[in-house]
Order: C-alpha cells, then sequence, then structure tokens
C-alpha cells in the first residue's frame, strides 16, 4: 500500500542532541576513475587520467606537456576498485549516525557515461552503493530495533527525480510538482511525497526497480540512456524510545544519482533538451557552490538557490555526513568534461612542472620536444637541463637516487661566477620552491620551459660578463704601461711638471682618479694597441674646503683639478699640424683654431707676412697683440682635442706634458 505523510507539523518532536550544533561539518569528496568500457571508441588509447596514491590522482594538461595537473581528495578509487571498496571506503562509516539521528547524503557526480549510475546503483553482479547501503542500514535497524533493546526502528523509503527544477515523486509519478517545506527546527521536509515502510531488502526492490523506470531519460549523442535528471532516494530511520522518556529521533539518507555534469554545448543537445540540460546545469552548479561555501567555512551558505540544495539543506553540512563521489572516465574524449568535474569537485589541485606520466603519452608525444631541446642546448647544457622528473616518472623509490644526482648536475653549482643580480634571483627561486615544500634540486622543478630560458640567459650572461673582464683587463694592461712609460718621458726632460702633491684638505676622502677616454680613442686602440692614452688625474684642490662644497661645470673643474697626460707622439704630431695651420693658413683657417678669433687671426697673418714663417708653435707669443698669457691659454685648451680627425691646434714644445695646472 501507499502511505502518504504530510511531514508538517512535527515541531513537537525533539531530535536526540539538535540542542548543541556542532559545526557545519565539510563534504567530503571522493573521486572515482571508472576503467576503459568495452566497445568505447579509442579504448586503446592512453589514459587522461592516473591515480597516484589513495587521495590523489593526476591528469595531464594537453595544453601544456610539460605540466600535470594533480588533484587532491579525501578519497581516489582508481580503475581496478570494486564496489565494495568504494562502499566500505566512503559509504558504510557514515550509516552508523542515522541511528544518532544524524542525517547523511551520498552523491554522485561526474559526466554521463563516467559511471554515477554503476557507482550508485551497478548491476546485480556488481551492486552498487544503493543495495548494499540498504541492505547494511535494514540488517542494522533489524539489530537495533530488536525486542529488547531499547529503541524501536523503523525504515521508509522515498524515491523522488528533480527534473528542470520540479521535485517529482518516482513512487507516484501521477503526483505534480512537490514543494519543499522547512519546519520550525529546520527539517526540510516535502508534504505529499510517498513514504514506503521496507523491512526487507525484497521489499526495498519492490518499490524501488519499478519506480527506477519512471525515471526521465533522454537520448543524447554521448549515452543512449542519459540520466538529465537527478534520481534522489530518501531512506529514513525512525526511532521511537520504548521506555520513558519515549524520545523520538529521525536520521535520513540521500542517496543521489546526479544528472550528467557534461558541457551540453558538446552533446549536440538542442531546443528541449538544451533547456533541460540549462536547468541540470543550473542545480549543479549551486550544488557546487553549496559545496564550495561548507567546504570553505563561509557565513552564508546558498541552499535556496537550486530544488535540489533545497532539499538537501539539513543533510549537506550541519551535523550531516557527506560524501560527493566525482566519478571520471579515462577516456580522452571525456578529458574536458574530467577536468571540469574534477575542479568541481576539488579541495585542492597543484599545478606539477612534469610531464604526465604516462608512457606511451611520454614515448610519443614528449620525445620530440626532449630531443630538439637537447639539440638546441647541446650535450653537457642537455645534461644541465635533464630534471630528475624524468627517472622520477612512474617509479617513486627513484626519487631520492634522483635527487642525490641531481645536486650534481645542478646548474646553482656553475654560478659561482655569475651575475650576482641574476644569482640572486635564482636563489630566491630557490628559497620560494623550499618554501613550498619541493624537494630535490630546486631549480631542476622549475617548468622545463623556464629552466630552458633561466639556463640560456645564465649562459649569456656569463658571456657577456667573459667579454667585459676581458676587455677591462685589456684597459688596466694598458694603463700600467702608460704608467710604467711615464717617468722615463719624465726624466728625458728638462721641464717636467710632477703633479702637485696632493693636499689633504679633507684628509680623510682619498683622491679619485678618472680614466678619460674619448669614444674614437676606444675604437682606435682596439685598431692599434700600440696608440697612448689621454689619462687625466684628479689634483688637489687649492681652495678652501668651503668652496669646493660649490658645485663647479664640468669643463671648469677639469680646468682647474685635471692634469692631462698625452702620448708624445700625438702630441708631435698635433703640434706640426698646428704649425702647418699657422704658417699656410689663411685667416679663415685660422679661426678654426680655438680662442683665435678674427682680430688674431688676422694679426697672426700680418705677422706671417712680416716675419715669415713660424718655426714653432710658441712663436705666437711674438705676435704682436697676443699676450703671454693668451698663448699659455691657447696652448691649455688646444691639447684636449688632439684627435687626428680634427684640425691640429698649437701647443707647448718644451714639454711632453704641456698643460698643466699653472694655480
Ligand atoms: P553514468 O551514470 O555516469 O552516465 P554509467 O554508470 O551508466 O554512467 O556508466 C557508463 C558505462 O560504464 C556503463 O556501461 C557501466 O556499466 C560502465 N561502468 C561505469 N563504471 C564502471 C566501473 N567502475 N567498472 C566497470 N564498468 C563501469
Ligand atoms: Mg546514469
Amino acid at each position: 500500500y501507499s502511505l502518504r505523510t504530510v511531514l508538517s507539523g512535527r515541531c513537537h518532536l525533539s531530535k536526540v542532541g539538535t540542542g548543541r550544533r556542532p559545526p557545519p561539518a565539510r563534504v567530503r569528496v571522493a573521486v572515482r576513475l571508472r576503467p576503459f568500457v568495452d566497445g568505447a571508441a579509442g579504448a586503446n588509447e592512453p589514459p587522461c587520467v592516473r591515480g597516484i596514491d589513495s587521495c590523489s590522482l593526476e591528469v595531464a594538461n594537453w595544453r601544456n606537456y610539460q605540466e600535470t595537473l594533480k588533484y587532491q581528495f579525501d578519497a581516489f578509487y582508481g580503475e581496478r576498485s570494486s564496489q565494495q571498496d568504494i562502499y566500505a571506503g566512503s559509504v558504510q562509516p557514515i550509516l552508523r549516525h542515522l541511528l544518532e539521528g544524524q542525517n547523511a547524503s551520498v552523491l554522485a557526480y561526474g559526466p554521463t557515461g563516467a559511471g554515477k549510475t554503476h557507482t550508485m546503483l551497478g548491476s546485480p553482479e556488481q551492486p552498487g552503493v544503493i543495495p548494499r547501503a540498504l541492505m547494511d542500514l535494514l540488517q542494522l535497524t533489524r539489530e537495533e530495533g530488536a525486542e529488547g533493546r531499547p529503541w524501536d526502528l523503523s525504515v521508509t523509503m522515498s524515491y523522488l527525480e528533480i527534473y528542470q527544477e520540479k521535485v517529482l515523486d518516482l513512487l507516484d509519478p501521477a503526483s505534480g510538482d512537490l514543494v519543499i517545506r522547512e519546519d520550525c527546527r529546520g527539517n526540510i521536509l516535502i508534504p505529499g511525497l510517498t513514504q514506503k515502510p521496507i523491512t526487507s531488502f525484497s521489499e526495498f526492490e519492490r518499490h524501488f526497480l519499478p519506480a527506477s523506470g519512471n525515471r526521465t531519460v533522454g537520448a543524447t549523442r554521448l549515452n543512449q540512456r542519459s540520466s538529465r535528471s537527478h534520481a534522489v532516494l530518501l531512506v529514513k530511520v525512525d526511532q521511537r524510545e520504548r521506555l520513558a522518556p519515549f524520545r523520538q529521533r529521525e536520521g535520513k539518507l540521500y542517496l543521489i544519482d546526479l544528472a550528467g555534469s557534461e558541457d551540453n554545448r558538446r552533446t549536440g543537445n538542442q531546443g528541449i533538451r538544451l533547456k533541460e540540460s540549462g536547468a541540470i546545469n543550473t542545480s549543479l552548479f549551486v550544488l557546487g557552490k553549496v559545496v564550495d561555501a561548507l567546504n570553505q567555512g563561509l557565513p552564508r551558505v546558498p541552499y535556496r538557490d537550486s530544488k535540489l540544495t533545497r532539499l538537501l539543506q539539513d543533510s549537506l553540512g550541519g551535523s550531516a555526513h557527506s560524501i560527493l563521489i566525482a566519478n571520471i572516465a579515462p577516456e580522452r574524449r571525456f578529458y574536458l568534461d574530467t577536468v571540469s568535474a574534477l575542479n568541481f569537485a576539488a579541495r585542492s589541485k597543484e599545478v606539477i612542472n612534469r610531464p604526465f606520466t604516462n608512457e606511451s603519452l611520454q614515448l610519443h608525444a614528449l620525445a620530440p620536444v626532449k630531443l630538439s631541446q637537447k639539440e638546441l642546448l647541446g650535450p653537457s647544457e642537455a645534461k644541465r637541463a635533464r630534471g630528475p622528473e624524468e627517472e622520477e616518472i612512474g617509479n617513486p623509490e627513484l626519487t631520492a637516487s634522483a635527487a642525490s644526482a641531481s645536486q650534481k648536475l645542478s646548474p646553482l653549482q656553475k654560478l659561482s661566477n655569475m651575475d650576482p643580480a641574476m644569482l640572486e634571483r635564482l636563489l630566491s627561486l630557490d628559497r620560494l620552491l623550499g618554501s613550498q615544500g619541493s624537494q630535490g634540486t630546486p631549480l631542476l622543478n622549475t617548468p622545463k620551459r623556464e629552466r630552458m630560458v633561466l639556463i640560456k640567459t645564465v649562459e649569456e650572461k656569463d658571456l657577456e660578463i667573459e667579454r667585459l673582464k676581458m676587455k677591462q683587463k685589456e684597459l688596466e694592461a694598458k694603463v700600467l704601461a702608460q704608467e710604467a712609460l711615464d717617468p722615463k718621458e719624465k726624466e728625458n726632460s728638462l721641464t717636467v711638471h710632477r703633479p702637485l702633491p696632493r693636499r689633504t684638505v679633507t684628509g680623510a676622502k682619498p683622491l679619485k682618479k678618472a680614466v678619460v677616454m674619448p669614444l674614437q680613442l676606444i675604437q682606435e686602440q682596439a685598431a692599434s694597441p700600440k696608440t697612448e692614452i689621454h689619462i687625466l688625474k684628479k689634483r688637489g684642490r687649492k681652495r678652501k674646503v668651503e668652496s669646493s662644497q660649490v658645485s663647479e661645470p664640468v669643463e671648469k673643474a677639469s680646468e682647474d683639478c685635471w692634469e692631462l697626460q698625452i702620448s708624445p707622439e700625438l702630441l708631435a704630431h698635433g703640434r706640426q699640424k698646428i704649425l702647418d695651420l699657422l704658417n699656410k693658413g689663411s685667416a679663415r683657417d685660422l679661426r678654426s683654431l680655438q680662442r683665435i678669433g678674427q682680430k688674431k687671426a688676422q694679426l697672426i697673418v700680418g705677422w706671417r707676412e712680416l716675419h715669415g714663417p713660424f718655426s714653432q708653435v710658441e712663436d705666437l707669443e711674438r705676435v704682436e697683440g697676443i699676450s703671454g698669457k693668451q698663448m699659455e691659454s691657447f696652448l691649455k685648451v688646444s691639447v684636449l682635442p688632439v684627435v687626428p680627425a680634427l684640425p691640429a691646434r698649437p701647443c707647448s714644445n718644451s714639454s711632453p706634458l704641456p698643460c698643466r695646472r699653472t694655480s
């Protein structure tokens, strides 16, 4: 017979333990990977997902072969796991809570064809969670409710479907959309929903099996009998105390075969089917948000946003014990749905910097990549670039030895001569990876792509540093040679002007030495190493400390504080050029000389006509109208730009160090 119970008006019933509310319970998440199914397209293809241990699995990242997505769950059941494994591991432990008056729910999630119905219902040969749970629960209640025990127990079942956000009673298909209500104690109930008392498993089957046939199913390209609705089996355990105070308690167990989570854009659905998918997806979307909110401890859990979550409000979170079993398939055509199902269910996800550890993948897809990298880098670099992960693949025992081997291969060992900035960056990368619990040699755990780039950058930097070092050494050698030459020249000359003894104005600060090299000169040096260098030495100032604080223009500073040393050959060459100009140049030519204006140029030409050619540049001093001081100034400024490309300027013949400070 059919017993219709209106569940409202139960406020007077007190549930044991409702006085002290435990903190909201997390939804536990298990993932089940089904094996390849016979007849499935591409059964011989490599799997795109693989288990790591009893809690984690990895998925190939098809967008980047160098990366693997690793997911962590409360439990992972691989393709060889049995129905009993899933049941005993994740479902059976929560059943006893029903007898304590608490609620529980088991939800099978995943794309159509991934094994939700197999997990929940199974087959006569491989019964799933529902028959196993019912069997155990009925057995448990029989024992606990036996004569002489304090509690009288009864079990009832309801079976409903949520289809396009409508609640349909599968035990009474004629009834329309049912409403979901909440009583004053927060218990969720559906007035009018059929409840069948069950005392044995065969009784359960008698109600359940025909009702399953009432489920709304539709054909899609993905699966012939694709479930487009949420099938909700509710098993309620009512307890009444046989003796005073005659307490009552109730535990609800929801066993739910959720609708397929696949993206309906890829199922070829149109029209009504698309609308169905939309409704399903909205409901699943809210379920995802609810699970998220519960597991993150968010203050607001959006139960009311969908029928499904509203129904589950008192059985997800709170004191309820819930398990979500995400079913996934190994076939490549499921890849996107698998990743989206895992993302839905994932408590944590990690991107691991190693290729998906799949032999066939490695052989076919990764081998050419590795080869080209090695070819690019050459043998030693390729050896450096090779990480321990290749040895690690599928063989965790090798990890330790590979890690120790990687110590020898570590590029960090060869970085002693490296740019300190780059070294610092690598070390901070090292520390960062270390702080994230990364094992092995840090640099080798970075993505291969990044590693290649890093190694390349390091090598480029190394080369650059080598080049700069060589250049510096060359220049230093030249400076030393020049310094060694200086004393000889000074001895040979009677008019050597030694640098003035340094005046220690501050006493503490050593005087700076600067090497000034015009660009042309550097280029020339490279071509002819014999060319001498101009060296300007900063000399002590004669000024007082106060005046030295005043910033001066660079030119003036060089005039006042620098002494020029010039190669005698270059000097002689310059002098000759200036002399030629003085003797042969027109007034206009002469004006190209520094400190020779129109007036002086005319004086020089006049003097030349009167006295004949100049025999030396110093004869300029004899020109009337050019004072000795002007002459000296002329010589001084004309020395600096003595570069072959520029017009020659006069300079003193008497000294190889003609321009000294005369202060
Ligand atoms: P869903 O309900 O998610 O659409 P099904 O449970 O109908 O998927 O599974 C699709 C097919 O895969 C069925 O033929 C089912 O028998 C088979 N299958 C699913 N999971 C397993 C498993 N763990 N072992 C063996 N076959 C399975
Ligand atoms: Mg199904």
